[in-house]
C-alpha cells in the first residue's frame, strides 16, 4: 500500500485544485438557481475543462485521463459544496452500458451530451417484485408481429432515480418466460418522453421526491434500441451494476470529525460540554477506529488502481461500513443536539440540518446500489471464497416461479 501521490499524481492534484479554487460555483441555496439549473451548468464547465467523465476515452470526447485522476478530481471536488449531482447514474452507470453494447452511431449520438449534463439518464431496472434479483423481473417486452421487429413493453418499474428529470433510460425487460430467469432478459434504452411512459415520484420521509415509479403501457421502441442480443439482459446488466457499485462506494455527508467538533460546543449533562460524556467518548473512538480502517482499505484500492489494476469486490466493504456509519453517526448527532435535533432547515442551522437530513437518507442508502445483506453475500463469496448462496430457482423457467406467474 502507497499513501503518497505520485509526483505526476501530485502535480494533477495540485491544477485540479487551482481549477476549483477559480471555478468552483457556489452552493446553489446562495447562488439562488434551481438545483437542476445549477447542476447542468457545473457539469457543463468541468465537461469544457476536461473534468467531466475522466477516464472516458478521446474517442468519446472525453480526456482519455486514469481512474487514479478521476479519483484525485472527486476528492477536491467533494471539498466544495457544488450542486447535487444530477448525471451520476448516466455517467456512472448507463453511459458505460451504452459504450460497452450499443452500436457506433448510438454512442456517437449519446455520449457527448451526456458528458455536457445537456441529457440526464436513469436506471429502470428494480420492480415491486424485486430489486436485490433483478433477474427476477417481470416487465415483458414482446415483439410486434408487422415485419417492423419493433417490441412493445408492458409493466412497471420503481425506486427509478431521477426518472422525473430524465431525458432517456435503460430498461431491463423479460423477452422469455420459458427460460430459467437469468436468460430470458433483454436490455434497451428508452426515449423517457416516449408515449406510454408515465412518471410518479414517490414522497419520501425526508421531505425529497428523488425516486420514482415508472409505468410503461404498450411502449414501441425499434428493434435497433436494444442493447446487447436477445436473452443476453442480465450479461448487460452485470456491466451497470459493477459500474453502480464503483459509483456508490464513497458517500458525501458529516463524518466524525463533524460530531467530534459539534461535541465539543453542545451542552450535555450537568451542562458540561457533551464530549465529556463517556457514551459520546466511546461511539467517537468507535468511529475513529471504523474511519481509520475504512482509509487503509480505500488506499488499498487506490494503489490498485494507481498500478492499473482493476478494482475488485472489495469496494463493497466501503459502501456498507460508509452507509451504516452514516445512520449512527446522524443517529447520535440528532440525540445529542436535544430538541434543536429536529431543526432540518440547514439554512436556520447548518449543521443540524445536515445531520438531520443524514439521518433520513441514511436508511436508504444502506439499500440503494446494493443492501447490506447483498454486499455481505458478495464478500463472502467472492472475496473469503465461502460458499455461493442457495439459488432454489436457479434452473427453473421463469414462468413457473412465483414472481413469473
Ligand atoms: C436511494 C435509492 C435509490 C435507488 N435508485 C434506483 C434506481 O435508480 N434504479 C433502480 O432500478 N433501483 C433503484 N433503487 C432500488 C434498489 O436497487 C433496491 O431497493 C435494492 O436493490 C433492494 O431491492 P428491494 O427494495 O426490492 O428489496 P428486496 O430485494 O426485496 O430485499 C428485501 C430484504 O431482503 C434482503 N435480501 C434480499 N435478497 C437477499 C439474499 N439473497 N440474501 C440475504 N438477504 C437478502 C435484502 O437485503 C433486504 O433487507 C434505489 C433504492 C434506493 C434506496
Amino acid at each position: 500500500m502507497d499513501f503518497d501521490d505520485t509526483q505526476e499524481e501530485a502535480d494533477y492534484r495540485r491544477r485540479a485544485r487551482e481549477w476549483l479554487n477559480a471555478n468552483a460555483p457556489e452552493p446553489v441555496a446562495k447562488a439562488g438557481l434551481p438545483a437542476l439549473t445549477a447542476a447542468k451548468a457545473w457539469q457543463a464547465k468541468k465537461a469544457a475543462a476536461g473534468y467531466a467523465c475522466i477516464t472516458w476515452p478521446k474517442d468519446w470526447g472525453g480526456p482519455g485521463g486514469t481512474a487514479i485522476e478521476q479519483v484525485i478530481f472527486s476528492e477536491e471536488e467533494a471539498k466544495f459544496a457544488t450542486p447535487p449531482n444530477v448525471c451520476a447514474i448516466g455517467l456512472g452507470m448507463c453511459l458505460p452500458t451504452i459504450m460497452a453494447f450499443a452500436d457506433e452511431a448510438t454512442k456517437r449520438r449519446f455520449a457527448p451530451p451526456a458528458m455536457r449534463g445537456d441529457d440526464i439518464w436513469c436506471q429502470l431496472f428494480s420492480e415491486p417484485s424485486g430489486g436485490s434479483d433483478v433477474a427476477a423481473a417481470r416487465t415483458r417486452a414482446v415483439r410486434v408481429n408487422d415485419g417492423s421487429g419493433d417490441w412493445i413493453i408492458n409493466g412497471q418499474k420503481v425506486w427509478t432515480t431521477g426518472a422525473q428529470l430524465s431525458d432517456f433510460g435503460i430498461v431491463i425487460v423479460r423477452t422469455d418466460p420459458d427460460v430459467p430467469k437469468h436468460k430470458g432478459l433483454t436490455m434497451f434504452w428508452v426515449d423517457m418522453k416516449d408515449p406510454g411512459i408515465e412518471v410518479k415520484p414517490i414522497h419520501q420521509m425526508s421531505g425529497g421526491s428523488e425516486f420514482n415509479e415508472v409505468f410503461f403501457t404498450d411502449v414501441r421502441v425499434k428493434d435497433s434500441q436494444r442493447l446487447g442480443a436477445v436473452g443476453e439482459g442480465w450479461k448487460v446488466s452485470l456491466v451497470t451494476l459493477m459500474n453502480e457499485r464503483l459509483a456508490v462506494g464513497g458517500l458525501r455527508g458529516p463524518g466524525w470529525q463533524q460530531l467530534l467538533e459539534a461535541a465539543r460546543r453542545t451542552p450535555g449533562l450537568n451542562g458540561l460540554p457533551a464530549l465529556r460524556d463517556q457514551a459520546i467518548r466511546e461511539k467517537l473512538a468507535d468511529w475513529y477506529v471504523l474511519s481509520a480502517g475504512l482509509q487503509h482499505t480505500r488506499n488499498r484500492a487506490l494503489t490498485a488502481l494507481s498500478r492499473g489494476e482493476a478494482p475488485g469486490p472489495e469496494n463493497s466493504i466501503g459502501k456498507i461500513i460508509s452507509a451504516m456509519q452514516m445512520q449512527e453517526l446522524a443517529h447520535a448527532a440528532v440525540e445529542m443536539f436535544d430538541q434543536f435535533g429536529i431543526v432540518s432547515d440547514p439554512a436556520l442551522a447548518e449543521l443540524q440540518g445536515e445531520f438531520h437530513s443524514a439521518l433520513l437518507n441514511s436508511p436508504g442508502l444502506r439499500i440503494a446500489g446494493g443492501t447490506d445483506e447483498i454486499l455481505r453475500n458478495i464478500i463472502a463469496e467472492r472475496v473469503l471464497g465461502l460458499p455461493g448462496d442457495v439459488r432454489v430457482d436457479k434452473d427453473v423457467p421463469f414462468k413457473h416461479l412465483p414472481q413469473g406467474r
